[in-house]
């Protein structure tokens, strides 16, 4: 499933953030945008999924133009979230969350069980964990619970913004490996970080976004090694 962004402006009131950006996902491709604090990272995926409205441009998704439907319409049609603060419910148990997961698409819900053995498979923490809260758990098996939730909806398609965030370097790997693993069994990967080095290792291609623009775009190996970049990011 192909994912495109065309000349997309959002902003939040009267502030525009996004000046005209365009991306695209291949199916089954694993695409990194990187980029500082506050570039517009977050407000590109959350305009993608359709928690944030576009001003301007147009989304696409498998072919669809899913610019101005609601979010529940986008999960439906094969798009996952993982958003910033992944947003579970704290009161709720590792495996309530889960179904909820699973529960916005029909197709889903019929493979709720297969879906749940392979998210478990992929997270064992999240199996022992079962029957805990979600707001009991270590941060890093929170980012996984909200990994977990998103395949639930057996997405062809996966946005992810910065799972690294307040991980230790163990967590991260795990968190990372899944989404490489979720890969390679053919679902497009979106993800956003500002850990370039890994995220640049992890995806095949990547775009640069500085204050609301993409100001850079190729395969993540030229990436990583062009000088602008590494000066930029990487304080080399
Ligand atoms: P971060 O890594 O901090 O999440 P980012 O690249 O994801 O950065 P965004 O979160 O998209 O950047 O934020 C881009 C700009 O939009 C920032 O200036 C931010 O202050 C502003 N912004 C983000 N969310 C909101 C909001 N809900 N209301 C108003 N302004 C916002």
């Amino acid at each position: 499933m192909r994912l495109t962004v065309e000349g997309l402006r959002a902003g939040y009131g009267k502030v525009q953030v996004l000046w005209d950006v365009n991306l695209a996902v291949e199916p089954g491709e694993f695409v990194a945008v990187i980029g500082a604090n506050g570039a517009g990272k977050t407000t590109t995926l959350r305009a993608v999924s359709g928690v944030v409205r576009p001003w301007e441009g147009r989304v696409t998704l498998g072919g669809h133009d899913v610019t101005r439907l609601a979010p529940g319409q986008i999960v439906r049609l094969g798009l996952g979230h993982v958003p910033e603060g992944r947003e579970l419910f704290p009161g709720m148990t590792v495996m309530e969350n889960l179904e909820l997961g699973a529960s916005v698409r029909a197709e889903a819900r019929a493979a709720r069980d297969t879906t749940l053995e392979h998210v478990l498979t992929l997270f064992p923490r999240l199996a022992e964990r079962r029957s805990q809260a979600a707001g009991t758990l270590s941060g890093g098996e929170q980012q996984m619970l909200a990994v977990g939730r998103a395949l639930m909806s057996r997405p062809r398609m996966l946005l992810v913004d910065e799972p690294s965030l307040g991980l230790s370097p163990l967590l991260t790997r795990i968190v990372f490996d899944a989404l490489a693993a979720v890969n390679r069994e053919g679902v497009g990967v979106l993800l956003v970080e500002q850990n370039v080095v890994q995220s640049l290792r992890l995806a095949s291609r990547a775009y640069v976004l500085e204050n609301g623009r993409v100001v850079r775009e190729g395969p993540s190996r030229d990436l990583l090694h062009d000088p602008a970049v590494r000066e930029a990011y990487l304080a080399l």
